[in-house]
């Protein structure tokens, strides 16, 4: 059994050590606080609890971090098994203290074990993404290291669950870090729990060889440091046997026994500057017998964890290989704890917040290669922001874009569970189902059989593409009447828009025409496409409307007017063949001034009716403006005049789009690109914020009819995060 004092005083050195002038009262407080807490716990082995938090503190303060990480490891157990709350250990050691506790405890309460080898990525990066604070992480990775080192008091079950996720989670994160001491420590341990033979075999291997080995080890110092000595290169020089789990890989990898393994030493040097790394790798490689291929220059290309030194293998005098590693201290800092030697060398602290990362900064600039922009992305804490990672109930990660809600959630796990989804509980209590989740978040879908299906609504609310196809495809299947009158009213009003009489789908020579072009076998087949978001109503039309135009064309000049044009009215003033003026012709008017209305900007295409206003002529409004809601107001009826445009060459139209946005960098530069790859003039271009992450972009634009305008319309909608779009409405 381990005592309080011993621990208590260990930590103590080493804080003093590490962090010359440290509070020592703020600490000893932190310490009487969390021994208060703990009082009534005991570790596995009947120590009192605190022993854990107070070396977990020490490894902390050995990885460098700060004052506030120390407290935070201290109290980093406080929220989760003890009565303490978030805003107690705030007023007594400050927020940022505070929010390192609930960080660790976040992680704590999650569930990391999976036993998917394709979960592993995820779960590593969920484990980044919920730690908003890199100090999380690492005072999380001191933990595990101290409950590693005491793993022999737990429950053999329990022992090869922790090794696993050691293993995946931890030891792989510690690589990424950059702090190979810890990994190995990490590893060692858990290769003696999971594969103790293997263990065993590598460890009385060594014991048996121990004399022999460290003789060979002095030898080759001696050389070293004598050469070194006599040409007044200061250095510390040191051979070692690699550790346990990498020769374990090793013999895995090359399938040898031990006895074959030639490569198990490694020596370091350590000098004071880098031109002296190189001097040393000349001096080594006249020492002895270089191995073609094995040198790595990792300081003017550094790993991308950071990790910096000389590297190359050489044949000692028995025939035996070694790895030779030439470095710096501070090199050597950065190897053996990696990020967290980074505290070390900025003063004041690296501080929690994120834009803050100084070392990321310096890395970048350092390193152009993919490998160290990978590096950051995997490690910067909110870089993954356009991922989210929740749980099933039994634990399974699943990876979602971010924002997605619980519809997301129930279609990535089967379109069956989407479908007959009635609610959904998150982290065991009801929530609507357009609510966003968060990372770690425990979901649960409520399903029924009597569930309706989707709504409607559902595409637009989920945001992956997965959960939108499998609603669309529920709609095709299983709403066949429905998408037929959907579709057939978007159809209608398309045709409308641009003149085309509906009646000329039954044409009897045109009919089977237009569905071979449309490649369909009849209308109602059509109509269930665009009901169920197959097809659009505008693609529909454009690709059969030249047809009909040349039919009716062929029609007029056979003077059978009356099967394919729309009114009386109309036939009438056709033969009258009115004058137009400005593309537009007046009925009932001669000739007159016609101005297109700035409210609603109709374009060639657009249903139309004319106001007569006092003493500017005609006003050409669109059928569907706001303004034109009085027609029928009696003293104003007689002013509103019947109006249709001329079939001439098509002259451009300004016309004005408004879309609807969220947010984001490089947003108008993509609306700029799509007008310009549509080929269409730009008059005014302009966007703005508005709250709640959303923005408008309005964008004023010449058109030569409503085709073009639907067609520009739709390219608009799909750039990335354009939610909407409106004809403007000034
Ligand atoms: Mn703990």
């Amino acid at each position: 059994m381990e005592s309080f004092a011993q621990h208590y005083e260990s930590m103590c050195a080493t804080v003093q050590k590490c962090m010359p002038g440290a509070d020592m009262a703020l600490i000893d407080r932190a310490v009487e606080y969390a021994r208060n807490k703990h009082k009534d716990q005991l570790r596995k082995d009947g120590s009192p609890y605190i022993i854990h938090p107070l070396a977990v503190a020490e490894i902390v303060a050995e990885m460098g971090l700060d004052l506030d990480a120390i407290l935070g490891a201290l109290l980093h157990d406080c929220i989760e098994d003890t009565d303490a709350s978030f805003d107690d250990i705030a007023k007594h050691f400050g927020t940022t203290a505070a929010e390192l506790v609930e960080g660790v405890t976040k992680l704590t309460r999650a569930n990391f074990s999976s036993t998917e080898e394709a979960q592993m990525e995820n779960l590593r990066k969920m484990f980044m993404a919920m730690s908003k604070d890199i100090r999380v992480v690492l005072i999380k990775i001191a933990d595990r290291l101290h409950n590693m080192r005491t793993m022999q008091y737990q429950t053999p079950a329990k022992q090869i669950i922790k090794c696993r996720e050691t293993m995946d989670i931890y030891a792989p994160l510690a690589h990424r870090l950059g702090m190979q001491k810890i990994k190995w420590e990490l590893e060692d341990i858990s290769l003696r729990y999971l594969n103790p033979d293997a263990y065993g075999e590598i460890m009385s291997y060594l014991r048996a060889h121990q004399e022999q080995d460290e003789a060979f080890m002095r030898t080759i110092q001696d050389k070293i440091t004598e050469r070194l000595s006599a040409v007044g290169i200061h250095n510390t020089t040191y051979g070692r046997i690699k550790h346990v789990y990498s020769i374990y890989r090793k013999m895995q990898a090359q399938n040898k026994t031990l006895a074959e393994l030639y490569d198990l030493y490694a020596f370091r040097v350590i000098v004071d500057s880098i031109p002296n790394c190189y001097n040393v790798l000349g001096h080594i490689h006249d020492l002895f017998n270089l191995v073609p291929g094995r040198f790595k220059d990792y300081i003017s290309t550094p790993k991308p964890n950071m990790y910096q030194s000389l590297h190359t293998t050489v044949i000692g005098t028995q025939g035996i290989p070694f790895e030779v590693q030439i470095r710096t201290w501070e090199m050597h800092e950065t190897a053996e704890y990696g990020i967290a030697a980074h505290w070390k060398y900025k003063q004041g602290g690296m501080g929690s917040n994120e834009k803050d990362f100084e070392w990321v900064r310096r890395l970048l600039e350092s390193q152009q290669d993919t490998d160290a922009e990978d590096y950051v992305n995997s490690l910067k804490i909110d870089m993954f922001d356009d991922e989210v990672f929740v749980f099933t109930p039994k634990g399974k990660i699943v990876s979602l874009p971010a924002g997605s809600t619980p519809i997301d959630f129930a279609y990535a796990i089967h379109s069956g569970v989407g479908n007959s989804m009635v609610g959904a509980k998150v982290m065991g209590r009801i929530t609507n189902i357009d609510t966003p989740l968060q990372n770690g978040d425990i979901v649960e879908v409520i399903t029924s059989k009597a569930a309706k299906g989707p709504s409607r609504d559902w595409l637009t609310i989920c945001k992956s593409n997965q959960a939108r196809t499998k609603i669309k495809q529920w709609f095709k299947k299983e709403k066949r009447e429905e998408n037929i009158l959907h579709g057939r009213s978007s159809f209608e009003s398309e045709m409308r828009r641009l003149l085309l009489p509906m009646s000329a789908l039954t044409e009897p020579e045109l009919e089977s025409h237009l569905l071979k072009k449309l490649a369909f076998d009849n209308w109602d087949d059509m109509y269930a496409a665009i009901g169920y978001g197959g097809l659009t109503a505008t693609k529909a039309v454009g690709r059969i409307r030249d047809d009909i135009n040349r039919a009716l064309k062929a029609q007029e000049a056979e003077k059978t007017p009356k099967s394919l044009l729309r009114t009386s009215a109309d036939s009438e003033a056709l033969r009258h063949n009115r004058h137009a003026v400005n593309g537009v012709i007046v009925e009932d008017i001669e000739s007159c001034m016609i101005k297109f209305s700035k409210c609603c900007t109709p374009v060639p295409g657009d249903a139309i009716v004319g106001f007569i206003t006092k003493g500017f002529g005609v006003s050409i409004h669109r059928a569907d403006c706001p303004n034109t809601q009085h027609k029928d107001d009696p003293k104003q009826a007689a002013r509103w005049v019947r109006v249709r445009w001329a079939n001439q060459d098509e002259q451009p139209f300004e016309t004005t789009l408004e879309l609807e946005c969220l947010t984001r960098d490089g947003l108008l530069l993509d609306v700029a690109t799509t007008m310009t790859a549509a080929r269409v003039r730009v008059k005014e271009l302009y966007g703005k914020d508005l709250p709640g992450g959303k923005s408008t972009f309005t964008v004023r634009f010449e058109v030569r009819n409503v085709a073009e305008l639907e067609s520009v319309r739709t390219k608009l909608l799909n750039i990335r995060d354009v939610i909407g779009s409106r004809r403007g409405q000034n």
